[in-house]
Formats: structure tokens, sequence, C-alpha cells
């Protein structure tokens, strides 16, 4: 075992704050890998103030937006060689013999993920995961990606989550040319889908809170802009688009975003707040409408997310900051002042 810097929280009423953690010695299959960037997800906030069923472990180290390069590798490993660049996301095990973890879709395991932070260890070690806001990681090579980006890294940190966790639903719905997508909730979930719905060729409208975003949105490519202070502003646009997208990270309801759906048009919930939203059947029922979750995606269809950003150019917008400023990073967060997703620089530890 190696004593490796981290940063992260040990009551959920305390600002993360330095602290020293332990990472396994290497097993045959595990990969060694210093850690460069990791990108701030709104989970990590949701987990740091136990605002899930009051689930969090502590001390809770968070991150599960890592990239970084191969230090060292287990006797076995085929995949990954010292000093090649990967990137290592929101699990780091699964079951692995589930019918789910058998047809390539381990996001949904039976028996749960084993998250990247905040979760036991399948090894029977009673160690908890600790996640990428720390110098280093070390993890099961069958949940590594290879990154083939060689420049803005930092900018490829949060495709890790924010992207794949976007990529697919988008993906699975069928999203492309003729088809009309809302995006809701223009963060770093929100800003990839942006990017991702307008590459697949979808009519795309940002739906914000936030005036101030309207010119970004036309950067990012969205061809309109519905400033939504209040879920009033919505009613005119009613039964008016295929694809809904929701990466609110705050409580809202979901009626007045599934009135906004055509004929069998589908709300994706991958926004995840603290208490349950709520639905009226009425507006289910008009239109046929559905409600799809998704959670992330799976290890080969984030490597395929990945290689796509790798051809089409597509990174996520980040500011990039040192270590200490993350407690000011959450604050903003919760406030909406970032554009779109801050990235830990590690090299600040
Ligand atoms: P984020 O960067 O903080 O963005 C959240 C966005 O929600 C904000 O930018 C804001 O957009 C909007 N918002 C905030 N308060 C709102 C309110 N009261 N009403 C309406 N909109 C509001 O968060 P994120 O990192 O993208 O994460 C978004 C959510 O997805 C979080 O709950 C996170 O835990 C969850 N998540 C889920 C998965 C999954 O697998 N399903 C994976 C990762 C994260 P505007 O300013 O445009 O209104
Ligand atoms: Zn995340
Ligand atoms: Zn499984």
């Amino acid at each position: 075992m190696t004593t490796v810097k981290a940063y992260g929280a040990t009551q959920s009423t305390s600002p993360l704050e330095p602290l020293h953690i332990t990472r396994r010695s290497l097993k045959p299959h595990d990969v060694q890998v210093e850690i460069l960037y990791c990108g701030v997800c709104h989970s990590d906030i949701h987990t740091v103030r136990n605002e899930w069923s009051g689930n969090t472990k502590y001390p809770v180290v968070p991150g599960h937006e890592i990239i970084g390069v191969v230090k060292a590798v287990g006797a076995e490993v085929s995949k990954f060689s010292v000093g090649q660049t990967v990137g290592v996301g929101v699990m780091v095990d699964t079951c692995r013999s589930c019918k789910p973890c058998n047809s390539k879709l381990e996001q949904f395991c039976v028996e749960g993920i084993t998250g990247t932070y905040n979760a036991l260890e399948r090894d029977g070690s009673g160690m908890i995961t600790y996640g990428g806001y720390s110098s280093e990681i070390v993890t099961d090579e069958n949940y590594v990606l290879d990154v083939k980006q060689t420049e803005n890294l930092a900018g490829v940190a949060p495709l890790l989550c924010a992207g794949i966790t976007t990529y697919s639903p988008l993906k699975y719905a069928k999203v492309g040319p003729g088809m009309k997508v809302a995006v809701v909730g223009l963060g770093g979930l929100g800003h990839m889908a942006v990017k991702f719905a307008v590459a697949f060729g979808a009519e795309v409208t940002v739906i914000s809170t936030s005036a101030s975003k309207v010119a970004e949105a036309s950067k990012l490519g969205a061809h309109h802009f519905i400033h939504a202070p209040s879920q009033d502003a919505l009613k005119p646009y009613d039964s008016s688009f295929d694809v809904v997208l929701d990466a609110i990270s705050a409580d809202h309801d979901y009626t007045a975003y599934l009135n906004l759906l055509g004929l069998d048009g589908r709300l994706l919930v991958v926004g995840l707040p603290e208490h349950n939203p709520k639905v009226a059947p009425f507006a289910l029922i008009k239109n046929r409408r559905s409600i799809t979750g998704s959670m992330i995606g799976s290890i080969s269809e984030t490597q395929e997310m990945l290689d796509f950003c790798h051809d089409n150019n597509i990174v996520a917008e980040v500011e990039t900051i040192p270590m200490v400023y993350i407690n000011e990073a959450y604050e903003r967060m919760i406030k909406g002042d970032i554009k779109y997703r801050f990235v830990i620089d590690l090299s600040t530890l």
C-alpha cells in the first residue's frame, strides 16, 4: 500500500481539506495512474453534502472524471502500458457475471456498480474507494479507458462522466437529423448534451434559468434558447419536442418538461436532485409520453464516446482550477456561476 495526497471531506458540513489516503498495492490486473486532471461533477457535491439518502461514508474523496498517465502496471495487465494516457470514470468494478455485466451494460449491474468513490471494494478488504481529487489511483484495467487525445486533456476529463452520461441516452433515443431536442439545465452535463445532440444532427434548444447563457448556448451549437426562470415560461412550447434531456441538479418537478413533448416524446432523465420530483399522470398519457432514466454508460460505450470526441474535436468547456479553490468552486456551481465545468489541475495538490 502507498500513502498519497488527496482532498476530501470528513463530514457533510465541513469544507474539503487536504488528507492522506492509502492506495492498494498492485494486483495482477491493476493499473497505477498518476492523475493529471479531474473534473468536478455535481454528484461530487451531492455526495460530499450527503444529499442522497444519507449514503456518504466519511472521509469522502470525490472525483470521477479522471485523466492521468499510467505509472505502473500489474503482472497480468494487457490493455495498458507505462506512459499511456488513460481515463477513469464513475465505476471501477461490477460483479462481472450478471446479465447486464455480460451484455456490455455493466453500469446496470444487478449488484450495483462499485463507484470510483464512496463505495465498498468488492475484494472483501473493507476498503472504501477514493476518487480523483488525489495524486494517484490504483484500479482494475477493465474499468480504465484509453485516451487518444494528446491536447487539452483538461477538456477531455469531463467526458468521463458528463460526456458519457449525456452521450448514452441521446444514442439510446436515436437522436439524429429531423429530431427536435431540448436540453434543460446548461451545466456540466447539459453543455455536453448540447454538443452531442448538435453533432448527431438534431435541432437543439437550450432551456435555462440563466439568461446570461444565451450567447454561450449558441457558441455550443444550440439553434434556439428559451429563458425559463420559472416553469410558466414553458407553456407556449407545449408538445414541441421529440426529446427533452433533463440535466437539472436542483429540486424540480417533471410535469412542465413532460408537457414539452410531442407524440411518443421522451423525457431523458439524468439529473439527480436531492428530493423526488412530482409527475402528473395526465402529462404522461397525453402524446404517449415516456420518462427514461439513464446512468452513465458502459465501459465500451465510454470508449466509443471518447473516440467519437477525438474524431470530431469535441471537448468540454472548462475552467481549470488549483486544488485549493475547490470549496469556492462548489459554491459557484450551486449558484450556476460556471461555464461549464471546473477541472482540477492535480499538479497543484
Ligand atoms: P451542474 O454543472 O451544477 O449543472 C446543473 C444545472 O442545473 C445548472 O447549470 C442550471 O442550469 C440547472 N439548475 C440549477 N438549479 C436549477 C433550478 N432550481 N431549476 C432549474 N434548473 C436549475 O451539474 P452537473 O454536474 O451537470 O450535474 C447535473 C445533475 O446530474 C446532478 O444532479 C448530478 O448529480 C447528476 N448526474 C447524473 C448522472 C447519471 O448517471 N445519471 C451522472 C452525473 C451527474 P441553468 O443555469 O441552465 O438553468
Ligand atoms: Zn459525475
Ligand atoms: Zn453485474
